[in-house]
């Protein structure tokens, strides 16, 4: 349940230090340290999963508290009325460079379409 090489399991243990915005006993928010936009978080299941691909039928229930966490943490930080995007980057071709699970919230402004 945790990679001992994996930097956002460094920060789920604490041996990291993250700007925190939200935990609960599954899932951890915290601010990401190259802000893409005014807002920009790291919704993240405290056990490693690789990948949304890695994910399976077991993992339902923490994928929809994932979901909801982002929710959460986009209302806290305004950006609910104005709108907001939830990006989860999967392998080479989705731009992924840290294989544990996490979806990106960012808000603050316009989003363009499509991404890059
Ligand atoms: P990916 O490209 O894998 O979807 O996104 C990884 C994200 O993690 C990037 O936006 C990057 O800025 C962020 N990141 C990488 N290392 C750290 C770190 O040590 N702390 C924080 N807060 N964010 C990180
Ligand atoms: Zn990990």
């Amino acid at each position: 349940m945790t990679d001992p090489n994996c930097i956002f399991c460094k920060i789920v243990a604490g041996e990291i230090p993250s700007n925190g915005v939200y935990e609960d006993d599954q899932v951890l928010a915290f601010r990401d340290i190259q802000p893409q936009a005014p807002s920009h978080l790291l919704v993240i299941p405290r056990a490693h999963v690789a990948s949304l691909d890695a994910a399976d039928e077991g993992d339902e229930a923490l994928l929809g508290r994932l979901m909801l966490a982002c929710r959460t943490v986009a209302r806290a930080e305004g950006l609910a009325e104005g709108g907001y995007r939830v990006v989860t980057n999967i392998g080479d071709d989705g731009g992924q460079a840290v294989h544990h699970l996490h979806l990106h919230v960012l808000g603050g402004r316009s989003m363009g379409w499509p991404p890059g």
